[in-house]
């Protein structure tokens, strides 16, 4: 079994999205063993993203993780950091797959939807980085 970290970020929990992203994950077969919604402040955000902070889009995106509320969470299934990368598609929806809820939800690159853990070691900075081991069941 894998944990992973996952984000329904606020351009999808403001247009509603939530339920549907949470019941595609269910189908998948990952179990949720935590989940919270939170509003992140500007000073979360770019900690959480701290290893873009020398990108052009920083800026722009701790401003919009931090505009309004998202729903944080932790996934397990076997191989979950991959499956949860498939499941969400590509970062830019334009090269999401069908199927996809990048492809389905997404706005654009920068508001797309959903986060997700991209090794090991990221999950493993993300996971505790908004819960402790009391909030994972
Ligand atoms: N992002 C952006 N412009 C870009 C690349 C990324 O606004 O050119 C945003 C987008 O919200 C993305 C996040 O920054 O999800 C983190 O980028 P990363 O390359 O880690 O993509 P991800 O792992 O989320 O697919
Ligand atoms: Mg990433």
């Amino acid at each position: 079994m894998e944990r992973t970290f996952a984000i329904i970020k606020p351009d999808a929990v403001e247009r509603k999205l939530a339920g549907k992203i949470l019941a595609r994950i269910e189908e998948k077969g990952f179990s949720i063993v935590g989940m919270k919604k939170i509003q992140l402040t500007r000073q979360q955000a770019e900690g959480f993203y701290y290893v873009h902070n020398e990108r052009p889009f920083f800026n722009d995106l701790c401003a919009f993780m931090s505009r309004s509320p998202v729903i944080v969470l932790c996934l397990e299934k076997e191989n979950a950091i991959a499956d949860w990368r498939t499941l969400m598609g590509a970062t830019n929806p334009a090269n999401a797959e069908p199927g996809t809820i990048r492809k389905d939800f997404a706005v654009n690159i920068e508001e797309n939807s959903s986060h997700g853990s991209d090794a090991p070691e990221t999950a493993a900075f993300e996971i505790p980085y908004f819960f402790s081991a009391l909030e994972l069941v």
